[in-house]
C-alpha cells in the first residue's frame, strides 16, 4: 500500500518522464556511477528511451566515463530550459558539465537536494521511459532531501559483497523505507574477479554477501557484476562495456539486472 507516500501525493511526475529512479550506495567506490550508466545503456538496448542525471554533484565522474564534453545549451523557445546532452542514444545531464573537473564543489545537506531539484525542473528531458539518477554516495542529510525532492519511482542499491559496505547498505534501506521510496533491489559489484588468463575465480571482497543481506530484508536480488579489467578500462576510455562490448559476458550481466529492473 502506497497511498502514504508523501511524495506521490505532493510532487507531479517530471513532464513526458514515464520512471524514475535512483541509485544509490551506501558509501563511496563500490561503483555507483560505473553501474548507473551501464544500467541505463542496458535498458536503452532493451529498447526504452532513457536519460541519465548525474547528481553526485560532490565528484560528477558520469562526462567523464561516458565521454561527453562541452556545456549544454539554453534554448529560448523553450521557456529557457537546458537541452541534455546525448552519447550513445541516452540523454545526459550533470553539474559536471558547469564546473571545471579539478575544482571541489563544497555542498551542504540542504543545497544538494535544491540543486538536483533545479536540475531536474530546468531540464527538457523530452519522452523518456527511464530517467535512471546516479545518487551522491551515503545515506546522510543530502540524499534523505534528494529523494524527499525527486519524485522517485523507485531506488536500486549498489554494493560490494563486503561487511562494511553491507552494513551501509542497511542503513540506505531504512533511509529509503522512511521516506517511503521502494527499493527496486541490490546489485552485488565486484563480486568476484575471474582471471582472463587462467579462469580462476578470486573471490576478492568475499562473494554473495548481497545478496544473503537482499534475502534476509526481503529485497529482491537484482544480479552480480564481476571485478573486470574490461569494465575499468571501457569506462576510462569514455565508452561504456555495455556499448563498448555489447557480446561480452559483462555486457550481458548489465542486461540481465536491466530486465530485472523493468
Ligand atoms: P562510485 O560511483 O561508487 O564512487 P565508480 O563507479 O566511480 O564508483 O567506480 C570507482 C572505480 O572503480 C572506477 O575507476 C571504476 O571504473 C571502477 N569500477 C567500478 N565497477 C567496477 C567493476 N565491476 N570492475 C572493475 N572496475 C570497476
Amino acid at each position: 500500500n502506497m497511498s502514504g507516500n508523501p511524495q506521490q501525493q505532493a510532487e507531479p511526475l517530471i513532464p513526458g518522464v514515464k520512471k524514475v529512479i535512483a541509485v544509490a550506495s551506501g558509501k563511496g567506490g563500490v561503483g555507483k556511477s560505473t553501474t548507473t550508466m551501464n544500467l541505463a545503456l542496458a535498458l536503452q538496448q532493451l529498447g526504452a528511451k532513457v536519460g541519465i542525471l548525474d547528481a553526485d554533484i560532490y565528484g560528477p565522474s558520469l562526462p567523464r566515463m561516458m565521454g561527453v564534453h562541452g556545456i549544454p545549451r539554453m534554448e529560448a523557445e523553450k521557456g529557457q530550459k537546458v537541452t541534455p546532452m546525448e552519447k550513445y542514444g541516452v540523454k545526459i545531464m550533470s553539474m559536471g558539465f558547469f564546473m571545471p573537473e579539478d575544482t571541489p564543489m563544497i555542498w551542504r545537506g540542504p543545497m544538494v537536494g535544491m540543486a538536483v531539484e533545479q536540475l531536474l525542473r530546468d531540464i527538457d528531458w523530452g519522452e523518456l521511459d527511464y530517467l535512471v539518477i546516479d545518487l551522491p554516495p551515503g545515506t546522510g542529510d543530502a540524499q534523505l532531501t534528494l529523494t524527499q525532492k525527486v519524485p522517485l519511482s523507485g531506488v536500486v542499491i549498489v554494493s560490494t559483497p563486503q561487511d562494511v559496505a553491507l552494513a551501509d547498505v542497511r542503513k540506505g534501506i531504512n533511509m529509503f523505507k522512511k521516506v517511503e521510496v521502494p527499493v527496486l533491489g541490490i546489485i552485488e559489484n565486484m563480486s568476484y574477479y575471474l582471471c582472463t588468463e587462467c579462469g580462476h575465480r578470486a573471490e576478492i571482497f568475499s562473494h554473495g554477501g548481497a545478496e544473503k543481506e537482499a534475502a534476509n530484508s526481503g529485497m529482491t536480488f537484482l544480479g552480480h557484476i564481476p571485478i573486470s579489467e574490461d569494465i575499468r578500462k571501457d569506462s576510462d576510455a569514455g565508452k561504456p562495456i555495455v556499448v563498448a562490448r555489447p557480446d561480452s559476458p559483462q555486457a550481458q550481466q548489465y542486461l540481465e539486472i536491466a530486465r530485472n529492473v523493468v
